[in-house]
């Protein structure tokens, strides 16, 4: 059973306090709707988790599994199980879809992916997300939509089969049909291997195609409010202006 544990977690970017004591456990099958109004710190929550070097963590812990993820590097961190869909997929010219993933798939492994085994997913996998052939040797999200760098996003996630996920608005940029494919995509990898999944989107809509047996909502650097699903509801109907009178914070 995997487990995350973020406790009283504090992190400065460029000198800006930006989580200021933020708490939260997910574990392996639940789904955690993190929500908030934007710029209060979702991304950097999962930056942070993921150790990108630009979060500063002054206070607080981040475990998986007991162990301590802040020690680790972030090469670390993805081979023990954490993903991080990004709400910004960067581009990496020279290096192709199937270099990467194979790379990565490696590198979780004692022998290497036999190559014939990985091409038969890899193909797999970009049927499912009914992305184009040739995906797997175009360079990494050069050139791609910003839908399909989301979609990209999923098809990693899919061959990595990390034990912790975390989708950055992975929702936006992406058409009607394409938002189908994803949360089905999603929702097929809880039900055959399920993830402890974090889930970040400003839609209500695709929240709730992912049947969340969590929600937050993170304000000024904190997790103010939890629930169930209802709190998705209650968000998309009342937005946050309830939240800050009756829990005194300033959204
Ligand atoms: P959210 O994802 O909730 O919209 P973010 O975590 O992206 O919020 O941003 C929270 C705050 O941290 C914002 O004020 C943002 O400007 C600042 N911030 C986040 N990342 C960086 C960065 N890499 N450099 C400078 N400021 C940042
Ligand atoms: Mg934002
Ligand atoms: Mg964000």
């Amino acid at each position: 059973m995997s487990c995350l544990k973020i406790d009283n977690l504090h992190v400065d970017v460029e000198g800006k306090q930006i989580l200021k004591g933020l708490t939260l456990e997910i574990n392996e099958g639940e789904t955690h709707a993190l929500m908030g109004p934007n710029g209060n710190g979702k991304s950097t929550l999962l930056a942070a988790i993921m150790g990108n070097p630009k979060y500063h963590i002054s206070e607080g812990s981040i475990t998986l599994d007991g162990k301590d993820v802040l020690a680790m590097e972030v090469d670390e961190r993805s081979k023990a199980g954490l993903f991080l869909g990004m709400q910004y997929p960067s581009e990496i010219s020279g290096v192709t879809n199937s270099d990467f993933l194979r790379a990565a798939i490696n590198a979780r492994r004692e022998r290497p992916i036999p190559l014939f085994s990985f091409i038969k997913e890899m193909e797999k996998t970009i049927k499912e997300m009914e992305m184009k052939e040739d995906l797997a040797h175009r360079f990494l999200n050069e050139g791609f939509s910003g839908g399909e760098k989301k979609r990209n996003e999923i098809v990693q996630m899919k061959m990595l089969k990390p034990s912790i996920a975390m989708l950055d608005e992975i929702d936006s940029g992406l058409d009607v049909d394409a938002l189908k494919i994803v949360a089905n995509a999603i929702l097929k990898m809880q039900e055959e291997k399920p993830m402890g999944l974090v889930v970040v989107s400003h839609y209500a809509r695709f929240m709730q195609l992912l049947k969340p047996t969590h929600a937050h909502v993170l304000v000024d650097g904190r997790i103010v409010v939890s629930g169930g699903s209802e709190l998705v509801d209650k968000i998309d109907a009342q937005g946050y202006d309830w939240i800050e009178k009756e829990y005194q914070v300033h959204v």
